[in-house]
């Protein structure tokens, strides 16, 4: 293993990772919401998740999957692959986890509070495959390309850190535990580039279905708990322009530094 781009690949995964806080920062002028401002940042946080499934977790997989196998079908069968096995994680994890282990806030009720940890919770999961992509990206050896790659993984964290600090703003968590949660979502990437480091020779396997997976766990809660969410209180539309917001915020990032 050559180390001096093993310890570039780590150093630009733990960086990338903690621009995920840039994006918290918001928070700190943040209030109790309404519930129509509440269901307006939901919104907007799931159609960041869902532009990010898409341009920086499917089409990467499919490009790194199409590179390394070079046949359309057998992308398309590894990609479907680790989408589900990530859907079906994460229905599990929907299924199992127990409602109570969630107190409400106030009069929030628990079922809420579940789903919005189970969302953090997918968000903290695509960090880890994210992770591992930017520190491949050294490993391969060659730097400007490793380089461009954090970097655009870095840029596109600040709305993902806004993403994770939004949704729990949204459901009235105090600003030094948002930070913390952030945080600790946001140091799963540099161990993800640890991981990507030393598998580097299996990583034309790993990465393009860990991407998917992510991409899966994260269609999977954003359908199942965060959309019928926001779509609850009568502000569909509301909920709906925030979705299509984030979505493009995160489109434009991707398409511009991915
Ligand atoms: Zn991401």
């Amino acid at each position: 293993m050559n180390v001096e781009l093993a310890f570039y690949g780590i150093l630009a995964s733990s960086i990338a990772g903690l621009m995920t806080l840039i994006g918290a920062f918001p928070v700190v002028f943040g209030k109790r919401v309404s519930p129509k401002v509440e269901d307006i940042l939901l919104g907007f946080s799931a159609g960041v998740m869902l532009a990010a499934s898409f341009f920086s977790l499917l089409n990467p997989s499919v490009e790194l999957a199409l590179s390394s196998y070079e046949n359309r079908f057998l992308t398309a069968v590894i990609v479907a692959f680790g989408l589900s096995l990530g859907a079906f994680i994460f229905f599990l994890a929907d299924r199992f986890i127990p409602e109570d282990y969630f107190v409400g806030i106030d009069n929030k009720n628990s079922k809420e509070i579940k789903s919005v940890w189970i969302f953090i919770l997918a968000i903290t999961v695509h960090n880890f495959p994210e992770g591992m992509s930017s520190a491949i990206g050294f490993m391969t050896g060659d730097i400007s390309k490793g380089l461009t790659l954090a970097v655009g993984i870095g840029i596109q964290n600040i709305p993902e850190g806004l993403a994770v600090a939004l949704t729990l703003v949204a459901k009235g968590y105090r600003v030094s535990r948002i930070f913390w949660v952030t945080f600790l979502s946001s140091i799963v990437e540099p161990i993800g580039g640890v991981v990507g480091v030393l598998v580097f020779g299996f990583s034309y396997v790993v990465l393009p279905i860990g991407l998917a997976f992510a991409a899966g766990a994260m269609i999977f809660v954003i359908s199942k708990e965060i959309i019928p969410q926001t779509h609850k209180k009568g502000y569909e539309m509301e909920a709906t322009i925030g979705l299509l917001i984030g979505f493009i915020v995160m489109m434009v990032l991707d398409v511009t530094f991915g």
